[in-house]
């Protein structure tokens, strides 16, 4: 192992940071163990549905046009309805990003005169502005659907009351925001997330309740759509593209619920029956199968960043020993000086960009101004080993990602190692 050592070294990873680290990890078997039990569950569950699905080199053949009878097409959306139990997916590479699943998702599904909920607090910064929290042309505030949120307890629990409250007869859908985005509260269980559907649909029963999935694909071995959601929606460039996929989101759910968001992303009356897929589909498909071991690279890189900096005095989120249900590691640095640190170890880590220098900016569809260190593949992949956060109080960091686990380690040494470099920390 010497000669690693001395690469790492070359790299710019101190033996004293090695060390720490390697202390940390001899510690964490187990935990990566069972991480590696629910991905082997997982590489299964896709495995199956694609068997069933009958996938085939012809799958793989790219369309144009209007993208009439594409087989691969459609086959791949199966893969992903019965991956997710769901009577139907829409899988497109036309969704541009998670912002664009859920607005779609959402404007499909809301009326002028209805009322959206959110029970689970202030949504994800870029959701305010579809939503019409912050004001925005063409935001369902604008076409006439209010909006309610009910805010989660000081203890992060439900507001069961407050909930049964804000619900009227105007109310149709809910949002429920499974992983934490950029706030410290913590993420949601698909268990938890399955009583709270429950409880809702105990209060009224027709509530179509959505759940935003980003970053929580494949880290269980069941799925919001499992425990009672209608719908499920959620990023290629995240989890289920498994770093392969170039762009593009998915919506799975209920048949009618789900037509209707292909509706409107494509137009009413055309639906699902269009829609190139520019030759994007083997990397659809082969990203979908590789998924749950890349998922588990992630999260074995997010337990291994917070046993790593907890001891060292940085709050982090979750913490060093409990469950997770999302590979994000949040670590409050404190400091911007301690969130650019991390940031450019990260960057220097990455395979692409890694002579870049991160630094705040002015990111469109946020509030504050945004850190990221990205040295991905496929442009703002954050399936890829990546960090960013708004510059902000308590100056957290989002970790996630890493195609491999070797990479992610490295990169968290590399961020470990700029904040000792920056007198920020010490070992
Ligand atoms: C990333 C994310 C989104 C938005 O996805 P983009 O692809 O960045 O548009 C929405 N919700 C949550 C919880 C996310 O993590």
């Amino acid at each position: 192992m010497d000669a690693l050592l001395e690469l790492y070294e070359r790299m710019g990873i101190s033996p004293g940071v090695y060390a720490y680290g390697e202390k940390i990890l001899d510690k964490l078997a187990d935990r990566f163990a069972a991480v590696d039990k629910v991905a082997e569950y997982n590489q299964a569950k896709v495995l199956a549905a694609m068997q069933k699905n009958r996938v085939s080199a012809a799958c793989f053949v790219p369309s144009t046009g209007y993208g009439y009878d594409d087989t691969g097409r459609d086959c791949l959306e199966r893969v992903y309805a019965d991956v997710f139990h769901t009577e139907a997916a829409l899988v497109r590479p036309q969704i541009t990003c998670g912002t664009h699943a859920l607005t779609v998702a959402l404007s499909a599904n809301l009326l002028p005169g209805d009322e959206l909920l959110s029970p689970v607090g202030m949504p994800y910064d870029t959701l305010q502005e579809v939503i019409g929290i912050r004001e925005s042309p063409c935001s369902l505030k604008e076409y006439g659907v209010s909006y309610r949120q009910v805010d989660l307890l000081p203890d992060g629990g439900f507001d069961l009351e407050g909930i049964r409250r804000a619900i009227n007869e105007k109310t149709k859908l809910v949002t429920i925001q499974r992983s934490k985005g950029y706030a410290t509260r913590p993420t949601f269980s698909v268990d938890r997330i399955g009583k709270l559907i429950e409880f809702l649909k105990s209060i009224k029963s027709d509530l179509v309740c959505m759940v935003d999935n980003c970053y929580g694909e494949f880290v269980e071995t069941i799925e919001p759509s499992d425990v009672g959601a209608d719908l499920v929606v959620g990023s290629l460039i995240k989890n289920p593209g498994g770093g392969l996929a170039t762009s593009g989101g998915y919506i799975c759910g209920k048949a009618d619920l789900v037509e209707r968001c292909a509706y409107r992303l494509s137009a009413p009356g055309l639906g699902q029956e269009v829609g190139a897929n520019f030759g994007v589909m083997k990397d659809f498909y082969q990203g979908f199968f590789l998924a749950p071991t890349v998922v588990a690279g992630a999260e074995k890189g997010a337990i291994f960043a917070a046993n790593l900096y907890e001891p060292l005095g940085f709050r982090c989120v979750p913490n060093a020993s409990e469950s997770r249900h999302d590979i994000i590691q949040a670590v409050e640095l404190g400091s911007e000086a301690g969130m650019i640190a991390f940031c450019q170890g990260i960057q220097a880590a990455a395979p692409v960009d890694s002579y870049a220098t991160p630094m705040p900016w002015d990111m469109p569809g946020y509030n504050d101004q945004v850190i990221m260190a990205a040295g991905a593949f496929v442009q703002g992949s954050s399936i890829e080993l990546s960090a960013d956060g708004p510059i902000r109080a308590p100056f957290a960091v989002y970790f996630q990602g890493g195609l491999t686990w070797y990479h992610a380690k490295l990169g968290i040494l590399m961020s470990l190692q700029k904040m000792i470099d920056g007198g920020l920390v010490s070992l």
